[in-house]
């Protein structure tokens, strides 16, 4: 396995691992949930702000609803089914059918649209066993799931939105280069072909007017509608699809979801489907092969280690990793017999960005010695320490 593969990584920096009997799920060590964590919680904060609001459905759902829906026919082979004896159910493999009840538990009004739900849906898909891969195949995932239930003239101005949500996004998270694909009918499809053509007419003209022309990929839709698919490459160059936005005008109509228009008539609302991120077990392994495990400081882990330069300031270099953790810093501790040289290759492999040594002449002073990635070094009061790692802690 090459040491960019971000098995490797995630294995180097002790992030998760994956075992014969879980196949193609992942076990989220402490160091990999806090930066599962961190990512999650930048997520819900621009969702929020993009008008969003966090729902949560459930995992497990009758097989009638996924019969209505089109799943069980068109995604069926993918669904993990069971039965209790009396009913037959599926663990969800994605939150929209869940997304329409919320949407159609109430008559809704041309005013409350667009109408946009989010949440984090943890899925689950029977991927075939020699496709799994690391985290960027899985059969458990979780995707930043979110629903615009809208009319045919919003489609432009929220697929606008998106796109420049994606990209801010992931330019905080150091993606500057994105390839885009726009995916037309498959073969295995829901909804009559006028559906289509007005679906894919629809989205293409809502991807120019967001200034994107994105590269053609046939037959790769989803099984409700055409899609826009944000892609990234990994440390090998492959291609992976991360976010992308669906433009749906099948699902409505099969699970019922109407609204009241302006002339008092019941209508179908549009919905399109969009995840920034995608699976975020897939968008955690982009990162890791993106920055080979040197994560930018918002996103590492550990922040800073403190160390000690000898056996008489674990106390202290304790005190000091203490009071650092108090003021927001995510903060580890080295006071183990190694050398300082050795402890400052250990933090570099483990990809935590700063360094903060302390040693006799610190513990009488109440200092530290604080040193970055470049190698630069300062010494300082732990109060400044603490501001000088959170002042580096913005995307
Ligand atoms: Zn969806």
């Amino acid at each position: 396995m090459l040491d960019h593969d971000h098995r490797a990584i995630g294995n180097r920096l002790d992030l998760f691992h994956q075992q014969e009997e879980a196949p193609g799920m992942v076990f989220w060590h402490p160091r990999g949930f806090a930066l599962y964590r961190v990512i999650e919680d930048a997520i819900r904060r621009r969702m929020a702000a993009a008008g969003f609001k966090e729902i949560r459905t459930p995992q497990l759902l009758d097989r009638s609803l996924w019969e209505a829906s089109g799943h069980w026919e068109k995604f069926g082979q993918a669904m993990f089914t069971l039965e209790d004896g009396k009913r037959g159910y599926a663990l969800k493999p994605m939150s929209c059918p869940g997304h329409v009840q919320v949407f159609a538990q109430r008559v809704r009004s041309f005013r409350e649209l667009p109408l946009r739900y989010c949440e984090f849906g943890a899925c689950h898909r029977n991927e075939p066993s020699g496709a799994l891969q690391g985290l960027v195949r899985t059969r458990a995932f979780v995707q930043d799931d979110a629903h615009i239930f809208c009319a045919e003239g919003d489609v432009v101005g929220e697929v606008a939105r998106f796109c420049g949500l994606l990209k801010s996004v992931y330019a905080d998270f150091g993606f500057h280069d994105v390839a885009v694909g726009f995916s037309t009918r498959p073969a295995v499809r829901a909804g009559g072909e006028e559906a289509w053509d007005r679906a894919e007419a629809m989205l293409e003209q809502a991807a120019r007017a967001a200034g994107i022309s994105p590269r053609l990929q046939p037959g790769e839709g989803a099984f409700y509608g055409p899609k826009l698919e944000f892609i990234l490459a990994d440390g090998a160059g492959r291609e992976w699809q991360c976010g992308t936005i669906q433009l749906d005008l099948v699902l409505p109509e099969r699970l019922g979801a109407r609204y009241v228009d302006e002339s008092g008539q019941f209508a179908r609302p549009v919905m399109l489907h969009q995840a920034v991120l995608g699976s975020i077990e897939r968008f955690i392994a982009m990162l890791l092969e993106h920055h080979r495990g040197q994560l930018p400081v918002w996103l590492a882990p550990d922040q800073v280690v403190v160390a000690s330069i000898g056996a008489e300031q674990a106390g202290y270099a304790q005190e000091v990793a203490a009071a650092l953790s108090a003021r927001g810093v995510r903060a580890a501790l080295d006071v183990g017999a190694e050398r300082l040289g050795r402890k400052i290759v250990d933090a570099r492999e483990a990809g935590i960005p700063f360094f903060a040594a302390v040693g006799a002449r610190e513990a009488e002073l109440r200092t530290l010695a604080l040193r970055t990635r470049d190698g630069g070094q300062r010494t300082m009061g732990i109060v400044e320490a603490a501001q000088a790692v959170l002042a580096a802690s913005t995307p």
